[in-house]
């Protein structure tokens, strides 16, 4: 039973002083015994693919950043003329009145890009995966969740109060079977990451359309790593794998290949209405900040009109992981993806690699449990168009002397 607690000066020497909060300094002291302790720091953007932290410059290999657009000049004007033009907050939600004439532009152009009829923004890619699934999802129906998806999809799922299912992409006959098994709910939602964000593999989407139409499943895809990324012309692993046609809810982020910030669903002018209505992380949240979407209109003509900048973050990618392979590291993931995690399954060996990397200049994540499975603690580096392909030969040697050579395994 809890001990009561005194209530006034007087009772004080009689009852235990009690903090509220006391938990927390043992759960984080846990946290620390167990290496697992994050902690922030300050990173400053300088673009072209640097950074810099205490003064330091290092290149930095722990960005989503994938096309360099986030400090692309012509992306910088644009943000900054919105801010002239109409200033940076929304002031209010889209319903209320924080949907601008540029909001609006940048949905149609979403929608264009994507080639579906219409497309609706989020605060952020997490709020886009919390705010559709449960609008798509409820306690009647069953949703079929990847193990690896992100923690947004994760939370999407539990917050749909729809009966939770985990599977593997690796595993679909386990798929199948959830599937059929749930052939009395109302509805089938499959859930899943295109690009898994922490192992750089893709999904097969093929064969999960293929479930989805036996079992009449609607599945919703988080290309969140893909977009910009896979596909001829830079829409996903959805087109990548010629299934724009199969009529996926297509989820995306603008902060990663956009380099800009928030979310948005494209898809069919129904389920854009739907979401208008039901998704409470877009109904109750502000719009997007101004120079935000102006950011990420500039971002998206660049990607239509610079036809360079796409191959370049593939050769760079191509070279990273041949210069590893080079020097008997086996990097997970699919060889054309950007994330190139090296697994050393040792949380502390992980974080001894990263320190190195760093003393030598490259900024790579250190990714621990609970991000990853425990015994699965890998370095995580992500290529971008704006490394040069000398800083590439450079971190695969750097990464070498760090952990040494080839003892790295999947
Ligand atoms: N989905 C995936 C797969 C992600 O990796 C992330 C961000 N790490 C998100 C969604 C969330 O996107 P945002 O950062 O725009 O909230």
């Amino acid at each position: 039973m809890t001990e009561p607690v005194a209530d006034s000066a007087d009772e004080s020497a009689t009852f235990p002083a009690w903090s509220p909060l006391g938990w927390v300094r043992e759960e984080l002291a846990g946290l620390e015994r167990e290496s697992l302790r994050r902690t922030r720091r300050v990173v400053e953007p300088l673009g072209d693919g640097e950074c810099r932290i205490d003064g330091r410059t290092l290149w930095n290999f722990a960005g989503n950043d994938y096309l360099g657009l986030a400090s692309h000049p012509a992306v910088r004007a644009a943000a900054l003329a919105a801010a002239e033009k109409s200033g940076c907050g929304a002031q209010a939600s889209p319903l209320v009145s924080g949907r601008t004439l540029l909001h609006a532009e940048l949905e149609v152009r979403l929608a264009a890009f994507e080639g579906e009829p219409a497309a609706i923004l989020f605060p952020s890619g997490f709020a886009a995966n919390t705010g559709t699934i449960p609008a798509l999802a409820g306690s009647y129906d069953v949703v079929l969740c990847d193990r690896l998806n992100h923690a947004s999809l994760v939370d999407g799922c539990r917050l749909s109060g729809a009966r939770l299912r985990v599977y593997s992409y690796t595993e679909l006959d386990v798929l199948e079977r959830e599937l059929a098994k749930a052939s009395e709910a109302r509805r089938r939602v499959i859930v899943t990451d295109s690009v898994f964000s922490m192992d750089g593999t893709l999904a097969p989407l093929v064969e999960i359309d293929r479930l989805a139409r036996r079992y009449r499943a609607l599945v919703v895809v988080d290309e969140a790593h893909a977009t910009g990324v896979y596909g001829t012309r830079g829409t996903g692993v959805v087109e990548h794998q010629g299934l724009t046609e199969a009529g996926f809810v297509r989820i995306g982020t603008l902060s990663k290949g956009i380099g800009a910030q928030g979310g948005f669903v494209a898809g069919p002018t129904d389920l854009v209405d739907w979401l208008t209505n039901r998704a409470r992380t877009q109904m109750y949240s502000t719009g997007l900040a101004l120079p935000t979407v102006a950011a990420a209109l500039a971002s998206l003509d660049l990607l239509e009109r610079d036809t360079s900048i796409r191959p370049r973050l593939t050769a760079r990618t191509e070279q990273l992981r041949a210069a590893l392979a080079a020097r008997g590291f086996q990097p997970l993931g699919d060889d054309r993806c950007p994330i190139v995690p090296v697994v050393l399954h040792d949380p502390d060996q992980t974080i001894a690699a990263a320190r190195a990397l760093e003393a030598e200049g490259f900024l790579v994540g250190a990714i621990r449990p609970p991000t990853v499975p425990r015994g699965t603690s890998r370095l995580r580096i992500t290529v971008s168009a704006a490394h040069s392909a000398e800083v590439i030969e450079h971190l695969a040697a750097a990464l070498s002397r760090a952990v040494g050579p080839g003892t790295a395994s999947p």
